[in-house]
């Protein structure tokens, strides 16, 4: 129920976690982080943020700068690990977390699984990392336009792409999704206090705008891949 990102030149850990504490008002049953270095690590876990941050530091923290966050209310598929998001697909390439429903989950995952796709969880989500890897052809918007061509439902998505070691892609529709602006340094959060300790300038994505974010610039396309002008909007109060 509540998404986070970074692309920067940071760690990517700890602002994830630390994020996802600020969306816990938000409502979940399970919390986990993929950060993508030389590979893409996940750690997920049912229950508290505080077991995920016991394994993260278990583990002695996960390395890399660029990497996605999320708290999961689930709505397909039981609130167990393996369900937990963030998910990637069957080649390891596309790993996605997903605030939403996606309605037609159903057909798309029979008809990947026809072609020889198998999946891992009982989640409507898996099926975009699933698709996603299916549909690319090299060229990350392209096939996130196709992508979006082809869900129906509601989502907030953060789309790490192995190919793209600098870059977090975002879309939403109908779930809600910001683009907090730093220096050096990018996010995207379900909602502003995520990134409030980090910057006050953020972008409000609307309904299928996408964005392409990396430690030094975020771009904003439509799905015809116009460029999209946004007014940057700072936060004046104190929360
Ligand atoms: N529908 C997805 C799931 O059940 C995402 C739920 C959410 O928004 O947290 O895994």
């Amino acid at each position: 129920c509540g998404i986070v990102g970074y692309a920067g030149y940071n760690e990517a850990a700890p602002f994830l976690l630390e994020g996802l504490q600020k969306l816990e008002y938000r409502g979940y049953d399970s919390a986990g982080i993929a950060v993508f270095s030389d590979k893409v690590r996940t750690m997920k876990s049912q229950g508290r943020l505080a077991t995920l941050r016991e394994k993260v530091d278990a583990a002695g923290g996960i390395p890399g700068t660029l990497g996605i966050g999320h708290t999961r209310w689930a709505t397909h598929g039981a609130p167990n690990d393996i369900n937990s998001h963030p998910h990637t697909s069957m080649s390891g390439r596309i790993t996605v977390v997903h605030n939403g429903i996606i309605e037609n989950y159903i057909p798309l995952k029979e008809e990947l699984e026809s072609q020889g796709v198998v999946f891992r969880s009982e989640t409507d989500t898996e099926v975009v990392a699933q698709l996603f890897d299916k549909l690319y052809d090299g060229d990350l918007v392209g096939t996130l336009i196709k992508v979006i061509g082809r869900i129906r439902g509601s989502y907030a998505l953060g789309i790490l792409c192995t190919d793209y070691p600098d870059t977090l892609l975002a879309v939403r529709k109908d779930s809600p999704m910001i683009i907090g602006l730093g220096e050096h340094e990018n996010y995207i959060a379900s909602d502003i206090p995520a990134v409030l300790d980090h910057t006050r300038n953020y972008y409000l994505l609307n309904d299928n705008e996408i964005a392409i974010i990396k430690a030094d610039s975020v771009e904003l396309l439509d799905t015809d891949r116009n460029p999209i002008h946004r007014d940057i909007y700072t936060v004046d109060y104190d929360i």
